[in-house]
């Protein structure tokens, strides 16, 4: 059985019809956020959907295993830092 059938979200979206509460509008943390953290909290599957999102650098939108997206990417970075992989940092453009 795939790990999302028993996501507490999946029970949220189809009985309860309610909106997106899992993907608020970016840089707007709020209620929605706080909602999707509550539901989080009690899923069974917290574990598999927060490593499914660090696996697949699911690091910009939406709630996964009761993180935000800022939350997703400093355990990514530290994750990086614990296993001795530099942070990737912005090349300067050369002047023309
Ligand atoms: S942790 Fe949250 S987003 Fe992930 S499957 Fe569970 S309820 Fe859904």
């Amino acid at each position: 059985m795939d790990w999302r059938e028993k996501a507490a979200c999946k029970d949220y979206y189809e009985q309860l019809k309610k909106k997106d509460i899992f993907f608020p509008p970016p840089g707007k943390p709020g209620s929605q956020t706080d909602a999707a953290v509550l539901v989080c909290s009690s899923c069974p599957v917290r574990e598999e959907c927060l490593e499914y999102a660090l696996d697949k650098k699911e690091l910009t939108d939406g709630i996964f295993g009761g993180k935000t997206p800022a939350e997703r990417k400093w355990l990514h970075k530290r994750r990086q830092a614990a296993a001795g992989i530099k942070p990737k940092t912005r090349r300067k453009r050369k002047k023309t």
